[in-house]
């Protein structure tokens, strides 16, 4: 078995795609547009990714603060760094490959 990469598709190689990736939940993984295989974010890098990515928009947001930034900017500045969480997960985050649903399968 090969190492995954990151930010691709651990069966085709293909990139992940952010829209997808906020369809992620703990009962459905990620499904890849291309070979609609499934994949799931190993939980360690997911951790390191979240933490890594909340201090350095916490750093960036105590620096607005701290120049006295208007208030509407440190806010603004925050919502568009949570909404680029997805893109963040996509490019940084290590994909798990699933094996393929088995339509057999006892569910
Ligand atoms: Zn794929």
């Amino acid at each position: 078995m090969d190492t995954p990469a990151f930010g691709v598709c651990p069966h085709c190689r293909s990139r992940i795609s952010p829209s997808r990736v906020l369809r992620i939940t703990r009962r459905t993984p990620y499904a890849c547009p291309s070979c609609a295989g499934r994949a799931v974010i190993t939980p360690q890098i997911g951790m390191i990714v979240l933490i890594g990515y909340v201090a350095v928009l916490g750093m960036l947001l105590f620096a607005l603060d701290a120049l006295r930034a208007p208030r509407l900017a440190v806010f603004s500045a925050a919502a568009s760094g949570v909404r680029a969480m997805p893109s963040v997960f996509a490019r940084f985050g290590r994909f798990e490959a699933l094996p393929r649903r088995d339509p057999h399968a006892p569910s």
